[in-house]
């Protein structure tokens, strides 16, 4: 059966020191026994200090992009080889951040997927709707398309292997959350797309995760509905006994 996951997207905050106190304050406090998988996403600049320092702890790294290229002239990116090597598992994919400000599109975003499966890294693929979409009652019709375009594609022993975050923008950074029932409505959706696509079991086997200003205080009515297995924290990630308590709250 599909894990329950908090992972902590850190953007582009944390320089090595803040990194290190951070990370600290994480395995000091980190309870005996984990009630989700943990993952910690900091900036390219933190990821191999955070491997080292979490190699002996059950946290586990994740890179916050990716490129689409094996190698080559594409200066000041990072390949996936390269994330590889310095022990990342995980790499979120089309956060709504790299949608909007970097123009990432559907069609690039399959190539990051592929990218990541070929260097055994699981994607954490993210899809949401904006406000606009939202307010349109076209919400449902955004992530299918979002799915479709960019993981249809894959088989279903490589779909089993993502990790779907499920993060609407006008939630994002905003403090304004999707109610738990919104949350479960389009998860069950996501579920069911993926099962139409797949089959039951494929779709039974993903872990699909809410991000949206998740914090300690609405995080175990999110993590409640039966089709949420987890969330992708930004903000709340930040600070450790917020993030734990978060990873506390199945
Ligand atoms: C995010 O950026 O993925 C996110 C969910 O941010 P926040 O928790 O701050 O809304």
């Amino acid at each position: 059966m599909r894990k329950n996951i908090v992972a902590g997207n850190w953007k582009m905050n944390c320089d090595l020191s803040e990194t290190k106190v951070l990370l600290e304050g994480l395995t000091q406090s980190l309870p005996a026994s984990l009630k989700a998988d943990v993952i910690v996403s900091p900036p390219y600049t933190s990821l191999y200090y955070a491997f080292e320092n979490l190699k002996d702890t059950p946290i586990m790294v994740a890179s916050q992009n990716i490129n689409e290229n094996d190698k080559g002239a594409f200066t000041g990116e990072i390949s996936a080889k390269m994330l590889k090597s310095v022990g990342v598992n995980y790499a979120i994919v089309g956060h709504s951040e790299r949608r909007e400000i970097y123009k990432e599109t559907d069609a690039l975003l399959k190539t990051k997927l592929d990218q990541a499966l070929q260097n055994e890294i699981c994607p954490i693929f993210c899809i949401g709707e904006k406000l606009e979409a939202r307010e349109e009652g076209k919400h449902f019709e955004v992530v299918k398309h979002q799915l479709e375009k960019a993981t249809f594609h894959l088989t279903a022993e490589d779909f089993k292997k993502l990790v779907i975050a499920y993060e609407p923008v006008w939630a994002i950074g905003t403090g304004k959350t999707a109610s738990p029932e919104q949350a479960q409505e389009i998860h069950q959706y996501i579920r069911d797309l993926i099962a139409n696509k797949y089959n039951q079991s494929v779709a039974d086997e993903v872990s699909i995760l809410y991000g949206g200003s998740v914090k300690p205080a609405n995080a175990k009515e999110i993590f409640g509905q039966a089709d949420v297995d987890g969330g992708l924290i930004g903000g709340a990630s930040l600070k450790a006994t917020d993030f734990l308590a978060i990873v506390d709250a199945f």
